[in-house]
């Protein structure tokens, strides 16, 4: 890439607020991997003020340091300032997208597999079943290096798929309308996640009227800095649940349900879909924050369970700041079974399609995750994302662990409480 001047971009009163005190350093994944101030959001903060006041122009190398940034938001969680990291992070690749000239292997990964196929759930669903075989007979060995990552993170079908998560109790009462947010990608590899989580809002007095099928709520775009496309696809999914008579949009995709709380940033321009985000935005609720309602009832032990534990996926723990719902909910079921994991929040590598764009970097925080998984001695892991799902564990694997499941919390719970 040549040297390139950028034009201002960055909203000053956001990026000023960051008073390089560095506390944000060591719960940045990158910089723990790395040790490089660059791949540390002190550092990334000076580059994009650089950037967006001519004083640095963009090369490959900057382009890289803002690359390989999770977006998981750690930053965002400690920092005493109230940086918005993550607003500035996408106001950044927005304008770095629009300036740079990609290499086409990097333009037709980002462009045609993360922003159209894992987005296209007709197109996904083709494309599974040829990649489930070639895992089933040990043909991915001959697909390029990133293709094939890809490829090993597709879940095989679950043996007993026939029999779709339920519950079934007269006694619930119905205490509001839900629709429910089903994601592109999720409703293609984890339908069966999806149906515990339709079982799971039931058990908890919901009644669920309507489903959002294959809409993509515009969370990868945004992430790729692609906020036009975002805009769009926000756009039809506040369309959508507005013609329903939903209480509440259950999301159980962290990365998803983040950017439907904060849908309103995306129409700061715009006062009259600001205020249909706003609307939008106020009715979400993340499944964790739904199965805090399970009644006591429910949660009593009926069963012996194994030896648990909990990630803390990105954008439910530092963006959306949900933390004690789900270990309030598996403790009181699990009681003594339930085990702390060392360093809980921090990514595991997965980060939207980070394991695709930045496999190296994934890799590692993947392997780090799953030694620090080894370490409880846990047997199940459990988590509220679907990306980590699908990360921890090809990471797991990676390190030659066979015994350790790792599922959805609303399939554990599910399950848990049958
Ligand atoms: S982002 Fe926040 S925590 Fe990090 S250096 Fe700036 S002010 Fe300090
Ligand atoms: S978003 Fe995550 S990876 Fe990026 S600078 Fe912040 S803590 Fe580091």
């Amino acid at each position: 890439m040549n040297q390139t001047q950028l034009p201002p971009f960055l909203d000053r009163s956001k990026s000023d607020a960051c008073i390089h005190c560095g506390l944000c350093l060591q719960s940045c994944p990158t910089f723990l991997e790395t040790g490089n101030e660059n791949d540390s959001p002190r550092g990334r903060i000076h580059l994009m003020r650089g950037l967006d006041d001519g004083k640095i122009l963009l090369t490959d190398r900057v382009a890289t340091h803002i690359d390989r940034c999770l977006g998981c938001r750690a930053c965002e969680a400690v920092c005493p300032s109230g940086v918005e990291y993550g607003a500035m992070l996408e106001a950044t690749r927005h304008t770095i997208t629009r300036h740079r000239t990609m290499r086409l292997p990097q333009r037709l990964l980002q462009k045609v597999v993360v922003e159209r196929m894992l987005t296209w759930p007709n197109g996904l669903r083709l494309a599974v079943s040829p990649a489930r075989g070639m895992q089933r007979f040990g043909l991915t060995r001959v697909l390029p290096q990133r293709l094939r990552k890809l490829v090993e993170l597709i879940p095989q079908k679950p043996k007993n798929s026939t029999s779709q998560p339920s519950f079934h109790q007269e006694k619930i009462e119905v205490k509001a309308t839900a629709g429910m947010m089903s994601g592109c990608v999720a409703s293609v590899l984890f339908g069966e996640t999806n149906q515990a989580t339709v079982a799971l809002a039931q058990a908890c007095g919901y009644q669920i009227i309507v489903s959002s099928g294959d809409l993509c709520c515009g969370a990868i775009h945004a992430h790729s800095g692609n906020l036009p496309e975002a805009r769009k696809r926000a756009q039809r999914m506040i369309e959508f649940f507005e013609n329903t008579e939903t209480d509440v949009v259950i999301v159980n995709a962290a990365g998803c349900g983040s950017t439907m709380k904060e849908y309103p940033q995306f129409f700061s321009n715009n006062a009259e879909w600001r205020q249909r985000a706003e609307q939008c935005s106020s009715k979400v609720r993340d499944v964790t924050e739904i199965a805090a309602e399970l009644p006591a009832s429910l949660k009593k032990k009926k069963q012996e369970h194994p030896r648990t534990t909990y990630h803390d996926a990105c954008h439910l723990c530092h963006a959306q700041h949900i933390t004690e719902q789900p270990r309030t909910l598996m403790q009181e079921i699990l009681g003594n079974n339930f085990v702390e994991l060392p360093e809980s929040d921090v990514c595991c590598g997965s980060a939207g399609s980070y394991n695709i764009t930045q496999p190296e970097l994934a890799g590692r925080l993947g392997s780090r995750k799953a030694r620090n998984i080894i370490a409880t001695g846990a047997t199940v892991v459990v988590t509220a994302n679907i990306g980590c799902i699908m990360q921890i564990r090809a990471s797991l694997q990676s390190a030659g662990v066979q015994d350790i499941q790792v599922v959805h919390i609303a399939d554990w719970a599910i399950q848990a409480i049958q």
